[in-house]
């Protein structure tokens, strides 16, 4: 029997130390401690008694019987999202963030506030006062968070 990835599995991301799933609708729900755990092992082996041996090879003081019990939990409780199958799987979902970090999931970025126009309800505000951000900042910016931040919004004033 093999675990695969639900359709409503649109992502993860990691936030600090713990797994969050966001479904296809932007909904997201975290992982605890023990969720995050056998999450990092399903996204490594999705064929279930090859993932039982994993685990306990891995970690000795884990029982085998323990490991099936809170896995088939797992599963139950996130059946929107893992789903079981005898057929073999491969779809993959995209893990961003990095563990033990928090990397935004989405990151909006304004160039500048300068713009032509001069519309009511703009929140750029400051008028008279014109910033750009620095480029070579904001490319060490973007290397950084380079693979870990997976939406990225360039927006303005008018950048262009
Ligand atoms: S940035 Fe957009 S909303 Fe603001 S003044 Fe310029 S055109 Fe209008």
């Amino acid at each position: 029997m093999f675990i695969r990835f639900s359709e409503d599995m649109q992502q993860m991301h990691y936030w600090g130390d713990n797994i969050y799933i966001i479904g296809k609708n932007e909904e997201y729900y975290k992982l605890n401690e023990v969720e995050t755990f056998l999450m990092e092992y399903i996204i490594k082996e999705r064929n279930i008694d090859k993932l039982v041996v994993l685990i306990c090879n891995e970690n000795k003081e884990l029982i085998e019987d323990v490991v099936k019990t809170f896995l088939s939990m797992f599963i139950k409780n996130y059946q929107t999202f893992l789903e079981l199958d005898y057929r073999k799987d491969e779809r993959d979902v995209m893990v961003s963030g990095k563990k033990g970090e928090n990397y935004p999931y989405n990151l909006i970025i304004s160039l500048t506030n300068e713009c032509l126009h001069d519309c009511k309800h703009c929140y750029k505000g400051e008028k008279g006062i014109l910033k750009r951000i620095n480029i070579e900042k904001l490319e060490k910016f973007l290397d950084k968070m380079q693979g870990k931040v997976p939406y990225l919004q360039l927006t303005g004033g008018e950048p262009l």
